[in-house]
């Protein structure tokens, strides 16, 4: 019998190695989008068009939903935003009876004061109500956490004092209005571990009003807001002849220096070159990772026939996937939203938008001049297009409602100048049993995370990669997969600042919403 050589016994005893301690290697490697959760999945295909259409299409009815109407004492009965707010409860309440009252809805009714100078868009004491409902969460250690989704059902016309002629606001913000009440209904089948908050505000094209009550009152509360999702305008406005309309995308606005720094918290959040990785920069960068997990690039084979002037029968075509596009930005250029209320306060916030506004079916009175309709009609809104974008929200919203509470504490060792990067943090509260910690990492011109590493269950890392060159975070990561948002280290030793303080520059014109 033939003796085994010795080098094939050693590549044996390599490989059995190898594969004994493959587990506990955690290796570099490029980011990849997570499994699916087959509940989330679930929940995404119980997403209605047809529910969607009968919620917009209800809120028309109420033909004018101007916040000032709530004082109006002549309208004609079931119209005015009294009477969208009361229905929106209802349905709240409705979702929550089919779940064993698992919502708690709230009103949160207040009195805003009239607004002085020039353009005041309340001129005399008015009622607001904001309508919420919340999804407890199932692990007490962890209720405290919340996510929340947000729309505004108030609308407005070309005259924003106008409380009697049509508003009917399909897109602005019917949408999403539709978003929030169908994020409550296909996940509040779910049981997350923390909380999840589903609301609909008054008082946007006001001045934000409602959105800032509600922020300042979650404040108070001490809700432990984790991300807050603002969907204004989502309809997928659908014109006969524009062809610059992109059904595949949707934008997703972030702030860079959040609204709440300090002007020494900016200043160090410019040395650090982490101008591009607020809070909330980091949720837009959660919500591209949840869509390639949720919406994968769709790949085709033509199954017979060949298109003209193709040589072969097997073409392969891709439909892009519905995909957000991150846009770097607090809002549109000059204009505002409901989720610069809650980035005032300090929370993780970022506005959701279609890619295309058409400006002929915004904040018009409905009429038709020289041929063209105006006027905000649910005729434009493409239901099926609000689908995706609650898909979106909710796919985001169950995932970090699942996923562990963000790394704390998290810190970049600068005690002496070095090329490898030793960075530590510690479990969030709550942290269930299997969380493991993962490191991202980026190139600075780079938008979005390129690549990962777990730790494990570890605390600290040392990886041979310069820190002067790479943006580097850290997010947790329960037994199934889900990952919470990333965390951007802050250095362990305090800042040195460089130059002379700043005052933030004031913009010359206030946003508009
Ligand atoms: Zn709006």
């Amino acid at each position: 019998m033939k003796a085994v050589p010795a080098s094939v016994l050693r590549s044996l005893l390599i490989a059995t190695a190898f594969l004994l301690f493959a587990p506990l290697v955690h290796a570099q490697q490029p980011i990849a989008p997570a499994a699916a959760d087959p509940a989330v999945t679930s929940a995404l295909s119980q997403v209605s068009p047809d529910r969607i259409h009968a919620i917009i299409e209800k809120l028309v009815s109420f033909n004018n939903r101007s916040t000032l109407s709530s004082m109006e004492t002549d309208l004609k009965p079931g119209t005015g935003i009294n009477g969208a707010a009361d229905w929106i409860e209802q349905e709240f309440k409705r979702i929550s009876a089919d779940c064993g009252n698992c919502l708690d809805v709230s009103r949160d009714e207040f009195i805003e004061q009239p607004q002085t100078g020039p353009a005041s868009r309340i001129l005399k004491p008015t009622k607001l109500t904001n309508v919420y409902a919340i999804l407890r969460g199932s692990d007490p250690a962890q209720a405290n956490r919340m996510v929340l989704v947000t729309g505004h059902y108030d609308t407005r016309n070309t005259d924003t004092l106008n409380t009697h002629d049509p508003a009917p606001g399909a897109n602005d913000d019917a949408s999403g209005v539709a978003v929030s009440l169908e994020c409550a209904r296909v996940l509040s089948k779910l049981k997350p571990p923390s909380s999840m908050v589903f609301v609909a505000v008054a008082g946007e094209e006001q001045g934000l009003n409602g959105s800032r009550h509600l922020a300042q009152l979650a404040k108070q509360r001490g809700w432990q807001l984790e991300a807050v999702l603002n969907n204004d305008i989502v309809g997928g406005d659908t014109t006969p002849g524009d062809t610059l309309q992109d059904k595949s995308a949707v934008r997703v606005f972030s702030e860079g220096i959040p609204a709440a720094a300090t002007p020494e918290q900016a200043r160090s959040l410019i040395n650090l070159g982490a101008e591009s990785d607020s809070p909330s920069r980091e949720l837009a960068r959660a919500v591209a990772e949840v869509a390639s997990t949720y919406f994968p690039v769709q790949i085709h084979r033509a199954a017979q026939g060949t298109p003209p002037g193709r040589a072969h029968s097997n073409v392969v075509t891709t439909t892009p996937a519905f995909h957000p596009v991150l846009i770097f930005r607090r809002d549109r250029y000059l204009r505002g939203g409901d989720h610069t209320s809650f980035n005032a306060e300090g929370f993780t916030a970022v506005r959701i938008t279609e890619w295309r506004e058409n400006f002929d079916h915004q904040h018009q009175n409905v009429r038709v001049e020289n041929g063209t309709q105006y006027g905000d009609l649910l005729q434009y809104v493409d239901v099926n297009y609000v689908a995706n974008v609650a898909r979106l929200n909710a796919a985001t919203l169950a995932t970090l409602a699942f996923a562990p509470g963000v790394p704390q504490n998290v810190h970049i060792d600068t005690a002496a100048l070095d090329n490898n990067t030793q960075l530590s943090w510690t479990a969030p509260t709550g942290a269930p049993a299997g969380t493991t910690y993962e490191i991202v990492w980026r190139p600075t011109d780079a938008p979005t995370w390129t690549m990962s590493q777990s730790a494990g269950a570890a605390t600290s890392i040392k990886l041979p990669i310069s820190k002067d060159n790479v943006i580097f975070a850290v997010r947790s990561v329960d037994s199934a997969g889900h990952r919470s948002i990333a965390v951007l280290p802050t250095p362990s030793r305090p800042l040195r600042t460089f130059g002379q303080p700043q005052q933030p520059s004031q913009p010359t014109t206030p946003p508009r919403p």
